[in-house]
């Protein structure tokens, strides 16, 4: 990867890592019989959109916007759910999605007549089980308002329903899933059989090595099986897992009681899962603090005091000049930057098979100018 003459910050997208993602996702798809959408959310990249679009049934977009770029990258199904849905925006939404996901009675029965006939109509659902990492990733926490409860759940008002949703996953495995599911059928499991549809929501660490996917075929097909509905599936983050970097430069190296490098990208603006999760990303070559002979600090080029990657070592000293690369760095990242304290927008490259790198989107000026 000749990423030395590379303008940075820059991510960088492998499309042959996508396409093995991609291609396990399908395998998972063919033996189950489920449906897999991509969740924007966690994946939206515009030069990768069409291979997407060759091997998944769509996107999950959570509002206008996602829906319309969904309906315009990828095409094929749209599923879109809110918390809540905004009254200016409702007919643009039906126009554009196939799925619609309330969550809540109230808003199902506000939009209901708009929405029926136009698209396939569903409740997310809280099935109170769960087994996320940090309260902030966990929609089923204590008061959390993603998804109707059973207590709030009324039967009353299921016609026109077709499908329900949950997703209430984050990075976790078939066993996880098959504790949700046992959750979701005690609950709400006397309803499933008037449904079409049920989505297992996302959060699905299938592309992660040691994912046991023979497992999730076997949950999905038993499903399907008992309950005659079609699956859908809608992971983000394992679309995009391991499909990239983020390529930053070392723009100056300070002491302060230890070495600290100024890189040229910054954790709070450009992978702020690390700070916010948090974890600690790989970079290419690094070992841990004191593993290797040269120990620095990897912090960013901005005020912010806490934005910080963490602490690597590295066989050679650093020089000013030299590329750092964050592994990893392609879900979660590029759909949450901001410009925070005018920090340059990392610019977006697709490395081909080949081994070759396009830069396909340059930020500059402007981006921080239209937002503030
Ligand atoms: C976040 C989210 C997803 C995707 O989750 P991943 O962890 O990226 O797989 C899917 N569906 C809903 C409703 C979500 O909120």
């Amino acid at each position: 990867m000749d990423i030395e003459n590379l303008q940075t910050p820059l991510y960088v997208m492998e499309e042959e890592k996508l396409k093995k993602n991609l291609q396990l996702l399908d395998f998972v798809q063919k033996r189950s019989g489920a449906k897999i959408l991509l969740a924007l959310k966690g994946f939206a990249f515009s030069g990768a959109m069409d291979m997407v679009a060759k091997y998944l049934h769509g996107c999950c977009a959570s509002g206008l916007h996602e829906a319309k770029y969904a309906a315009e990258k990828v095409g094929r199904e749209v599923h879109t759910y809110a918390p809540a849905f905004k009254e200016d925006e409702i007919d643009e939404i039906i126009s554009l999605s196939h799925h619609l996901v309330f969550n809540s009675f109230a808003q199902w029965q506000k939009y209901k007549e708009k929405a029926l006939g136009k698209v396939s109509c569903g409740l997310r659902i809280n099935p109170e089980v769960s087994a996320s990492p940090t309260d902030m990733y966990n929609p089923c926490a204590a008061y959390s308002r993603l998804g109707i409860t059973k207590e709030a759940f009324h039967e009353a008002f299921l016609e026109g329903i077709e499908g329900l949703h949950f997703h209430a996953l984050c990075e976790q495995g078939a066993d996880e899933l098959e504790s949700v599911l046992a959750g979701f059928e005690a609950k709400f499991g006397k309803y499933i059989s008037r449904m079409q549809w049920i989505n297992f929501g996302g959060g699905h660490h299938i592309t992660k090595e040691g994912y046991d996917v023979e497992k999730l075929i076997s949950l999905i097909r038993d499903f399907k099986e008992r309950y005659g509905v079609e699956v859908y599936l809608e992971p983000g983050e394992a679309v995009g897992w391991q499909t990239g970097v983020l390529v930053a430069t070392v723009l100056d190296i300070v002491y302060n009681g230890m070495d600290i490098a100024i890189l040229d990208t910054s954790a709070e603006a450009h992978m702020p899962d690390t700070i916010l999760m948090p974890y600690r990303a790989e970079v290419r070559g690094a070992g841990k603090a004191g593993e290797k002979a040269h120990t620095y600090r990897l912090a960013g080029n901005t005020c912010l005091a806490g934005d910080i990657m963490g602490d690597y070592s590295f066989d050679k000293p650093l020089q000013v000049g030299d590329k750092i690369i964050f592994e990893d760095q392609i879900h979660y990242t590029i759909v949450k930057n901001t410009t925070f304290n005018g920090i340059k927008l990392p610019d977006l490259a697709i490395m081909k098979k080949d081994g070759t790198i396009e830069v396909v989107r340059e930020f500059g000026y402007d981006a921080y100018e239209r937002r503030n």
